[in-house]
């Protein structure tokens, strides 16, 4: 029976094809969508603030007569402005006398609504422009119905914010108790917790006493938005190590790990060298060994991955690192392969891009034991692969790598499991660590190689390209070499494409000076942009974030991120890890479009107040909540961004205890009252199995 829930956007009043077709693009495509589209805050349209009383930057209700009224042309349309007055002013008053009310676009019907002498109601943000309170694009309230506390939706482009409004209320009329819980009706009667439908209703629909006790405080609501949360993460994790349980795992003696940490023309840090004996102690284990081996970009993971391949092919056994990408794939192949060389140990490639002869013949390699170490992509997880003894798998930069996956590899086959080491550049404190990777075990390094200057970073508006030119080519003249990142490919309206950006560059800098990366080029033509740009022979290198991982240019001395507001914090600390590698002066250029959002500021400030990934990834989880650690997110509506596993402590004790209820009555999710459980924790498991794209 299809739910109320899964009603097209189309069936609530108000919208149409077109309002709907801008939902759809959103991800908001049912009622059931649309219940997801959570207010940022609330305004209090009860209470009218008379003119002389406005305040620059607040939001107001005012009421008043228009005293004058007119359309000015602007860029191709009409806008159109009118002036108000307060009815009978008291005199001698301070402040405003007069607020101006301006459309850029003028919308039909304003002429008549604001004609002069006109008592009219408006609502909105009060900026003041030139000495006089304005409110552009001012919400028209009936000058009779009493006022509301309205929610303030995110502006959704082509939706007005009323018939946004409206449709939401409607939605939550119609469905909102339908919405589906994760926590069973028995226990949440027990144990006091309100349905999630409830909980959604309170967002939507503020309760007036409340709000007037606190109007700045999130609606409880939110708590249990936050709880539901939990409960999902803690019980997909829990099915999921019970699935994992039990194995055995070949052991391998620690005897090459010191002649493997010798074999680096660089000494090991003392940091690399505890991470080498915790890993090594752990391969020398019966039980599988299940690691997160987490440390900040630069810090050097790759040499102690290295050493542990090393240590398991002493025991005769293979090792497979996966790598996000193709092209971190051959750098890794590229990197690993003078000292895998040193030591005798036999390194292969597999990508998908390899000729089919070159295919059949690493398979072959591979199932017959002819190699120790294959560096590769999610290739290495289609069905023909075999390995003649897998000893460990080592997974890079795995927030880019479904989990899923990554268990399908540790798993699949033969009856020994292979040891799991999971690297990440990600850096969460260990406390977090423990729950949000539980299961895992967590080596980190947290000092890099000495001599490394944190690179400068700075942001620069989108309007101010003479600067990003003019710290590019201060960079270039230091021998150096330029990154460029764009948030799209091409073809977008929004977005910064690197199809521009690339023209951009040649522009000022020369054709033969600039290449361009990207996932839609073939991976010949990436290779050669690779090689061309690390060899020198281009110095400005524009590309999407292909270039986040673990891409190693040692002369590269700055990057330039467009519109960095797009991209996440943990992203942009990864990019930045691109340059300056060679222990030489770097920047960061964060260009940003304006108007900046308060909390992409806060985000792109952090970065340039602070170089630590760790405390970086602090901020971060403050700002943007847990999910995104992961590189994780469901799609558009049911994405739950609402717990703060550092501030959440409590909720998630709480989420816990009712997963453990949850699963001591039920271990696999069967009963129909878990049915939405069942099937909440399969869509959280398929979307972190979807592997983002690279670009
Ligand atoms: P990440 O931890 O980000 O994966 P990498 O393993 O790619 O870091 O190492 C970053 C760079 O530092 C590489 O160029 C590597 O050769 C170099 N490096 C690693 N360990 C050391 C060390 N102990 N001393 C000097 N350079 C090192
Ligand atoms: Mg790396």
């Amino acid at each position: 029976m299809p739910s109320l829930l899964d009603h097209p956007v189309e069936s609530l009043p108000g919208i149409g094809p077109t309002t709907g077709a801008q939902l759809r693009q959103r991800g908001y495509a049912t009622v059931g969508d649309l219940l997801w589209l959570l207010p940022r805050g609330y305004d209090d349209q009860r209470r009218p603030t008379p003119i002389h009383a406005l305040r620059d930057g607040e939001y107001a209700v005012v009421e008043g007569v228009v005293r004058e009224a007119h359309s000015f042309p602007r860029g191709g349309r009409v806008g159109f402005d009118a002036r108000i007055e307060d009815d009978g002013a008291p005199a001698g008053q301070d402040g405003y006398r007069e607020l101006k009310l301006v459309w850029f676009a003028a919308i039909p019907g304003l002429g008549r609504r604001f004609s002069e002498g006109t008592r009219v109601r408006v609502a909105g943000r009060v900026q003041e422009y030139r000495g006089t309170a304005t409110i552009a694009h001012p919400e028209s309230l009936s000058a009779e119905a009493p006022g509301a506390i309205v929610p303030r939706y995110p502006e959704v482009p082509g939706v007005r914010r009323k018939a946004l409004r409206k449709a939401i209320r409607a939605a939550v009329d119609r469905a909102a108790s339908a919405v589906p819980d994760l926590i069973p009706p028995g226990l949440r009667a027990e144990l006091g917790v309100e349905p999630l439908g409830q909980a959604l209703r309170a967002i939507h629909v503020p309760d007036p006493v409340a709000f007037d006790a606190d109007p700045e405080a999130p609606p409880p609501g939110y708590r249990r938005l936050a709880l539901e949360e939990l409960v999902l993460w803690e019980l997909a994790l829990r099915l999921r190590r019970a699935s994992e349980k039990g194995g055995r795992a070949e052991r391998f003696a620690a005897g090459p790990v010191t002649a493997a940490s010798e074999a680096f023309p660089f000494e090991l840090t003392p940091a690399q060298r505890n991470a080498v004996s915790e890993v090594s102690r752990a391969l020398d284990s019966e039980s599988p060994m299940k690691r997160l081996l987490q440390g900040d970009v630069g810090c050097g993971k790759t040499a102690v991955a290295l050493v542990a391949c090393a240590q398991v092919a002493g025991g005769k056994a293979q090792s497979v690192f996966l790598a996000p990408t193709e092209l971190l794939a051959e750098q890794h192949g590229e990197t690993l392969r003078p000292t895998a060389d040193e030591l005798g140990l036999r390194l292969g490639l597999f990508t998908g891009t390899l000729s089919k002869g070159e295919r059949r013949s690493m398979l072959d390699r591979m199932a017959t034991g002819a190699v120790d170490i294959v560096v590769g992509t999610h290739a290495l997880l289609s069905g023909e692969v075999r390995f003649a003894n897998l000893g460990l798998v080592i997974i890079d930069e795995q927030h880019r790598f479904g989990v899923a996956q990554r268990l399908r590899l540790g798993t699949r086959g033969a009856t020994r499991r292979p040891h799991l080491l999971v690297m990440t550049a990600t850096p969460i404190p260990r406390s977090l660590a423990l729950v949000l990777y539980a299961g895992l075990d967590l080596t980190t390094i947290d000092a890099k190689p000495p001599g490394r200057v944190p690179s400068i970073t700075k942001m620069v508006s989108r309007n101010d390209r003479a600067k990003v030119f003019r710290q590019i080519e201060r960079a270039l003249e230091a021998d150096g070499r330029a990154f460029v990142v764009c948030p799209a490919i091409s073809e977008s309206d929004e977005m910064v494409t690197v199809e521009e950006t690339f023209a951009e560059m040649c522009a000022h800098f020369g054709e033969r000076r600039v290449g361009q990366v990207h996932g839609r080029l073939s991976s010949d033509a990436r290779r050669e942009a690779m090689r061309g740009f690390a060899a020198g022979e281009q110095q400005v290198l524009v590309g999407t974030t292909v270039l986040e991982v673990g891409v190693d240019i040692p002369d590269a001395n700055i990057i330039v991120v467009e519109q960095a507001e797009r991209f996440g914090l943990a992203q942009l600390h990864q990019l930045r890890g691109r340059v300056g590698r060679a222990g030489q002066k770097s920047a960061c250029l964060l260009t940003f479009g304006e108007p900046l959002t308060e909390e992409a500021e806060a985000r792109l400030q952090a970065l340039c107040d602070c170089d630590d990934g760790f405390r970086l990834a602090e901020r971060d989880l403050e700002l943007r909540g847990a999910g995104h650690l992961f590189g994780y997110r469901q799609s558009g509506a049911s994405g739950l961004q609402f717990a703060n596993l550092i501030e959440d402590r409590a909720l998630l004790g709480r989420a816990a205890d009712l997963v453990d209820r949850i699963v001591a009555a039920d271990p696999t999710l069967d009963l129909p009252d878990h049915a939405p459980a069942r099937a909440a924790v399969d869509r959280w498991e398929r979307a972190a199995a979807v592997r983002e794209d690279a670009g």
